[in-house]
């Protein structure tokens, strides 16, 4: 991905701004890990929690991912397809990274899984109204080559 300066300019004011909220962010239950000071110390803008772990970006556009039990254990994502995911759904926390989210290259598929939706259709068989089963692609209904 190429991130321009006013990328890294916009996903730097984020997560000054997620850092600095007062309020903890609290995951898991025994010693509890703060993400806000988790994010101050790796850097990192948290864009997409799961049970297992969290995706996180960089100023430079390094996406990491980290689990919840050994969150210094920082990997870096290079796969389109979760970095997409990724991007797409971070940018639903933070709206001014939306133009981070990649466009439809011409060579990409439908996403078989939601018909090209970007709706996992297993929400509505569960009976969610909103997004709780992100879709393998992402979200964003279609599938890098
Ligand atoms: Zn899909």
């Amino acid at each position: 991905m190429n991130v321009t300066s006013a990328h890294s300019e916009k996903i730097e004011a984020a997560l000054k701004t997620f850092i600095a909220n007062p309020e903890p962010y609290l995951i898991g239950l025994e010693s509890p890990l703060d993400l806000r000071e988790l994010a101050a110390e790796l850097n990192a803008l948290p864009m997409f929690l799961d049970f297992g772990g969290c995706y996180a970006i960089r100023p430079n556009g390094e996406i990491i991912s980290f689990d919840w039990d050994e969150p210094y254990n920082l990997e870096s994502e290079n796969d389109p397809r979760i970095r997409n995911l990724v991007l797409f759904q971070g940018a639903k926390k933070y709206p001014k990274l939306s133009e981070l989210v990649p466009s439809r290259l011409p060579d990409a598929e439908d996403c078989p899984h939601c018909n090209g939706t970007g709706m996992e259709p297993m929400n509505k068989k569960l009976g969610f109204d909103e997004e709780r089963i992100v879709c393998y692609c992402g979200g964003l209904g279609w599938l890098p080559k």
